[in-house]
């Protein structure tokens, strides 16, 4: 369970079931609590050291969702939903909700909730087809979950009274708790997998590959579709070797139906000089990610890997793919 170092609200979150309840029951605890204007800007987090970044993970900032905007999105989902929750308590080093100085990375958790799900049935209703709506762009709400039990509620709301689907990607396997939910066949969950050696050097804190496959295994057998996103490849020097393994272990482990059904995305990672920044200073240990003789620009402060070598990657990977997963769609490439 997470327990935070310390809590940062907003005063208004006490008119909130959600928010009344977190800080009861963190005061219980004894947990040090500091009210702030706005969970956009806390002025003392926006001014701590890169150093600080694995202490700001430990704390957890209640606030209200003020924007609600959907943007339309072309990949498995036809928009993105700003939902219960931003920042995470894993630490990624590219986790893409790094962005300016440290003040995104945190975990935010909005608790508003009955407004979020109130718009997310209400449109998904005013279509003239069945939608997909991704809710997990900018948090893990598996992990979110743990803390606030906001998924399982969402996922049940949605299958009662929403049209089309609700999806969320995971790096996490606390799932018993989604099994027996009455999911009505409108949630699809994509867990995001990489090679076991890159989730322990670069996906700090995160599940291992093993319990994620368990994971995909006891979701599919609930009843969910399931979707698996490799991502974000990572292209280490070994990189051909651990992605054959990788995708080797997930033929062996996956169960045979779970093989007939699943889709795959991928997704290669792209990095940035905020991110090497705050890695280098928070964790001067760590693998480095960034490779000049690799890596070329992609906008301002921004890498991705060039192109012969991303086209290299894209071949390797669909075809590994196509000879353990012959029938599988992989959605896109990016
Ligand atoms: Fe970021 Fe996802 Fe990793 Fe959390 S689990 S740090 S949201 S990439």
């Amino acid at each position: 369970m997470f327990i935070p170092q310390k809590i940062f609200f907003e005063q208004n979150v006490l008119q909130y079931p959600l928010g009344k309840k977190l800080i009861e029951r963190y005061k219980k605890m004894n947990i040090p609590m500091q009210i702030i204007d706005s969970h956009n800007n806390i002025e003392e987090l926006r001014n701590r050291e890169n150093v600080d970044f694995p202490k700001m993970k430990q704390y957890l900032i209640l606030g209200i969702r003020k924007t609600h905007k959907y943007v339309p999105n072309h990949k498995v989902s036809d928009y993105l939903v700003p939902y219960t929750s931003s920042g995470c308590i894993a630490m990624c080093l590219y986790c893409y909700l790094v962005c300016h100085y440290n003040k995104c990375a945190y975990l935010r958790i909005f608790v508003n909730k009955e407004q979020m799900i109130k718009k997310l049935i209400d449109t998904s209703n005013k279509q003239e087809k069945e939608l997909t709506f991704e809710i997990g762009s900018n948090s893990d709400l598996v992990l979110e979950n743990t803390i606030t039990g906001n998924l399982q509620w969402t996922i049940e709301e949605f299958g009662k009274y929403g049209k089309g689907y609700i999806t969320f990607p995971t790096k996490f396997d606390m799932v018993d708790c989604l099994l027996n939910l009455k999911h009505n066949c409108k949630t699809i969950i994509r867990m995001s997998v990489n090679p076991e050696e890159i989730i322990r050097k670069v996906e700090l804190g995160t599940s291992t590959l093993l319990n994620r496959i368990d994971a995909i295994n006891k979701l599919y057998k609930a009843g969910y579709k399931i979707g698996i996103l490799i991502a974000p490849v990572i292209m280490v020097e070994n990189w051909k070797e651990l992605y054959l393994e990788l995708i080797q272990i997930l033929n062996e482990k996956l169960d045979e139906d779970v093989k007939k059904n699943i889709f795959f995305e991928v997704i290669f990672m792209t990095y940035s000089y905020v991110h090497t920044k705050i890695n280098e200073e928070a964790f001067p240990n760590a693998i480095k990610l960034y490779n000049k003789e690799n890596m070329t620009g992609r906008g301002k402060g921004k890498y991705m890997y060039k192109k012969n070598l991303r086209d290299e990657g894209e071949i390797y990977l669909r075809t590994i793919l196509k000879k353990y997963f012959p029938n599988n769609e992989i959605i896109y490439v990016v």
